[in-house]
């Protein structure tokens, strides 16, 4: 057997992992933006009193921008995975403040804070 013909290691996987999103497909990228890991998601539903309330006042083809419910402002985040079509004009969200995790329903999506 010649070396490149081994089984790819972790190492060749992660490296491997690249965004889908824009092709429609499952992302395997779990950078901040695209797909939420599990861990990622885990751990904000660990730590309920780190969500932040907010509402939905635009949408991008991949960006939310949220009024904080506080009145504290406002924020835009990017998402490839779809988080600005799931979302309307309007609807109550959670922000995760640490793990960065927005919650729309029962949905969740891996943000990145752009604004
Ligand atoms: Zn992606």
């Amino acid at each position: 057997m010649s070396h490149s013909a081994r089984a790819a290691g972790p190492v060749d996987v992660q490296s491997a992992a690249q965004c889908m999103c824009r092709l429609g497909g499952r992302c395997t990228s779990y950078d901040p933006g695209h797909a939420l890991h599990l861990v990622q998601s885990r751990l904000a539903a660990c730590t309920p009193t780190q969500w932040r309330d907010a509402f939905v006042v635009e949408t991008g083809d991949d960006t939310v921008t949220i009024r904080w419910a506080t009145g504290s402002g406002t924020a835009t985040f990017a998402n490839a995975a779809g988080a600005s079509h799931a979302v309307r004009l309007g609807e109550p969200v959670a922000v995760h403040d640490r793990y960065r995790v927005l919650a729309i329903g029962a949905a969740r999506f891996n943000l990145r804070e752009v604004g």
